[in-house]
């Protein structure tokens, strides 16, 4: 937790930024939630239980901050809400997410299970993938396991 905390700092310093108080909590409710996908309003609720003077446009400008830095990434499931997620580090894509359509729980894939296909949309295409979004709708194993009983 404290090493992240310093790589991000170190992050923020190359981009010409300072990791202030405020900012640093923003950082921990997101490090501590990583599984979470938190909206702006969750992150500032989590922040505010702890740092009670910080206002809801300071964590949403850290969290705008953070995305521009590329080390959190905004994402949206089509719910409307603009959520945050932690690139995990040393990940050079964006990992996937399962979301299920009964429970609305959202699970993640680590794993680069894309290779293939951006190997044939760079050849095929002639296009330099840099990132990607890929989100699977369904009924996850949870949801699944209690219809069969
Ligand atoms: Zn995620
Ligand atoms: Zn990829
Ligand atoms: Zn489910």
């Amino acid at each position: 937790m404290e090493e992240r905390v310093e790589r991000i700092k170190k992050q923020l310093h190359l981009a010409g930024y300072k990791l202030t108080p405020q900012r640093e909590s923003t950082v921990r409710v997101l490090l501590e939630n990583e599984e979470d996908h938190l909206s702006a309003e969750d992150v500032y609720l989590l922040v505010k239980e702890k740092s009670p003077e910080i206002g809801l446009a300071t964590v949403y400008r850290t969290l705008e901050l953070l995305t521009e830095l590329t080390i959190v990434d905004k994402i949206n499931f089509g719910d409307g809400v603009s959520r945050y997620d932690l690139r995990h580090e040393g990940a050079q894509h964006f990992h996937h997410h399962l979301i299920c359509t009964i429970c609305g729980a959202v699970d993640e894939i680590h794993e680069n299970l894309l290779s293939d296909i951006e190997k044939t949309v760079e050849e095929r295409w002639n296009f330099k993938i840099k990132d990607h979004r890929l989100s699977f709708h369904g009924v996850c194993h949870r949801c699944h396991d209690s219809e069969e009983q």
